[in-house]
């Protein structure tokens, strides 16, 4: 983020906590910042990081925030932040997409319980950011707006499906922003462009305005520029919610913490043996996560490498088990409720059917929609999609046994750096393969923070992805908090 002028205004984002802090000083204003981002966001369009940007509405909401500082001196938690949030989610009287050309031209009729938690405490929403076709990619290739470019290496991915919201952090086109994780789909971009990623406990943040790919893996996520930042906005959005039955009702406790320098805790950390002896797995980030293993050991924590036979099935269970609930919640996208309809009035329902879902989806959900169905056939069911029911439960069972003796699991986020663009799309199962670190934590609903660390000779970033017991956010946190600041 390089300081810009605008007009004689020059501003540099650092963390929600200065900025509010500027803003309560009166050395800027709301209408200033957002005037910011959205000449920043015009000047790197080439990103395609937004399917839509709010610039009045944006505006106006900026312009409200300050009469309301000025004439209270009250500062909301997350007043004047500007957030772009992932086409997925509901934001009432604007466009929503998923990425599809199903939902071209839908608008929102009513706020996701995330976002009305983000304007109930001061944020401004800049726009809906680009994302794989109903979150269901590692790239952001399945758009139907177009890819995402990395912001670091424009011949790169961002990685996926959030790749807009982690690119829409990475270059410096809002503060914070949130995405969904199903089965890495916030850390794995995080890692990808450089940033922080959260993935929360299953049930931490309502699904409610979520667009549902996998109803029981779906989680909203956040992006930000610290782990610091990530926590403030997860202290805002999570909680009860009355409109979704698997938000759990567990208490919000405070996930910002105090810089760790008087921290002098000693963790119990874990790893599971395979993860790094995983043939795939770049030698380069290999080594650096054996490196951090060892420097967390000469600093007092322990850190025990665990067998975990049960990898290799992993990804197996998470495509069986997430295509057949999307190919059940993607039944509503059929021409009749949502999305462009055929003209031709001889058509008998079913082709009528057939002809706008053929249309209207991309070639990637057609696959997995076809996938789900397969596997939840009268024939297969037992063999596929009860096999990884079974298997889902065997990986909870076991994650409870490994929390019982530590504090925390590390694992790389991804086997490898950013791909270039293109370089795994004529091969999806090698694509759903590189997802083995991050779908093991939406199997057993665990929660997961990417904590950007190293830089690789290619020039890309990567970093650690730690893991925590369901609900120890706080945790999660701290230790995120000490590992950011371990290089
Ligand atoms: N890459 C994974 C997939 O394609 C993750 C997607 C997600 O988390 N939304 O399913």
């Amino acid at each position: 983020m390089t300081p810009s002028e605008i007009g004689n205004f020059s501003f540099r984002y650092t963390s929600i906590n200065s900025f509010q802090q500027q803003l309560a000083e009166g050395a800027t204003t709301c209408v200033q910042v957002v005037n910011y981002y959205l000449a920043q966001i015009a000047s790197q369009k080439h990103l395609n990081a937004f399917t839509a940007i709010f610039n009045s509405a944006a505006l106006e909401r900026a312009a409200e925030l300050d009469l309301r500082l000025s004439d209270s001196n009250q500062m909301l938690p997350l007043h004047g932040v500007v957030v772009a949030i992932k086409d997925v989610l509901c934001y009432k009287g604007h466009p929503v997409t998923a990425a599809s050309h199903v939902l071209e031209n839908f608008e929102s009729i009513y706020n996701a319980t995330a976002v009305q938690r983000l304007l109930d405490a001061g944020a401004i929403v800049i726009g809906m950011c680009n994302c794989d076709e109903f979150a269901m990619g590692s790239t952001n290739e399945n758009s139907a707006y177009g890819p995402v470019l990395n912001a670091l290496d424009n011949e790169r991915v961002p990685g996926g499906s959030s790749g807009g919201s982690a690119v829409a952090v990475q270059a410096g086109l809002c503060m914070v922003s949130l995405g969904s994780d199903t089965g890495g789909s916030v850390r794995q971009p995080a890692d990808f462009c450089g940033v922080v990623g959260l993935k929360p406990t299953y049930g931490r943040i309502s699904r409610y305005g979520l667009i549902a790919y996998a109803s029981s893996f779906d989680q909203i996520g956040i992006f930000g520029n610290s782990v610091q930042d990530v926590a403030k906005v997860l202290e805002v959005i999570a909680g009860p919610d009355d409109m979704d039955g698997t938000c759990s009702a567990c208490a919000v406790e405070k996930y910002t913490v105090t810089p760790q320098k008087q921290d002098n805790r000693k963790y119990r950390f874990a790893y599971l043996v395979p993860t790094i002896e995983l043939p795939g797995l770049d030698t380069e980030i290999k080594q650096a996560i054996e490196g951090l293993f060892k420097k967390l050991r000469s600093e007092g924590h322990s850190v025990e490498g665990i067998p975990f036979p049960l990898l290799e099935y992993i990804v197996p269970a998470y495509y069986i088990l997430t295509t057949a609930e999307a190919s059940s919640n993607l039944g509503r996208f059929d021409g009749v409720r949502y999305g462009p309809q055929a003209k031709d009035v001889k058509l008998t329902l079913t082709e009528f059917y057939k002809l706008n879902r053929s249309n209207g989806f991309g070639k990637e959900v057609k696959r997995r929609i076809m996938l789900g169905s397969f596997v939840l056939s009268a024939g297969y069911y037992d063999a596929y999609f009860t096999k990884a029911q079974q298997l889902r439960r065997l990986i909870f069972d076991q994650t409870e046994a490994i929390f019982a003796n530590f504090d925390a699991i590390l694992m790389p986020v991804s086997p490898t750096t950013a791909f270039k663009l293109g370089e795994k799309m004529a091969d999806p199962v090698a694509m759903y393969l590189a997802d083995i670190y991050t779908v093991f934590a939406n199997l057993a609903g665990l929660p997961a923070m990417a904590i950007p660390m190293y830089k690789h000779s290619n020039g890309m970033g990567f970093g650690i992805q730690v893991l925590t017991n369901r609900f120890k956010e706080v945790c999660l946190h701290r230790i995120s908090e000490m590992l950011s600041n371990t290089i």
